[in-house]
């Protein structure tokens, strides 16, 4: 038995903000503004992982009106995601993650990035799969006024 799911995340870059994607913190002159770390593509991820059981969304479990999760590291609700799809027998055969941005570059940090995930999702580097694309200047991220994400993730009855 296999559930497939898909997760869709933007968030506005600002100013005096770490910049964190996939767990890792990259070297930028912005960062992403949110409640939590606002790391894009981890909660594009978690809505992907979710969205595979019909298990709403990150918003619906770690809600943004909630001060514990103020500043919060992605990591540790992706863990907890994980935590909740094995309590209900399913395990994760794959994800595939885009970053849609203009800047920084990523490719120099790909691999630490999927390494970091896999770590955090307790999975096999090979399942674990980031990609980063330009959108060639057009739209908010473009702009360079936002960075977007979506993921993929694939689940099977375990
Ligand atoms: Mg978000």
């Amino acid at each position: 038995m296999f559930r497939i799911g898909q997760g869709y995340d933007v968030h506005r870059l600002v100013e005096d903000r770490d910049l964190w994607i996939c767990g890792i913190k990259l070297p930028h002159t912005h960062g992403l503004l949110g409640h939590s770390d606002a790391d894009v593509a981890i909660h594009a991820l978690c809505d992907a992982i979710l969205g595979a059981l019909a298990l709403r969304d990150i918003g619906f479990h770690f809600p943004d009106t909630d001060p514990k999760y103020k500043g919060a590291d992605s990591k540790l609700l992706l863990a907890e995601v994980c935590r909740m799809i094995r309590g209900k027998g399913w395990e994760i055969g794959n994800v595939d993650i885009t970053i849609m941005a203009e800047a920084p570059k990523f490719k120099p940090h790909i691999d630490e990035m999927r390494e970091c995930l896999a770590n955090v999702m307790n999975i096999e580097c090979d399942r674990v799969s980031v990609k980063a694309t330009t959108t060639e200047g057009l739209g908010f991220t473009g702009r360079r006024e936002g960075i977007a994400a979506n993921a993929i993730a694939l689940l099977y009855e375990s």
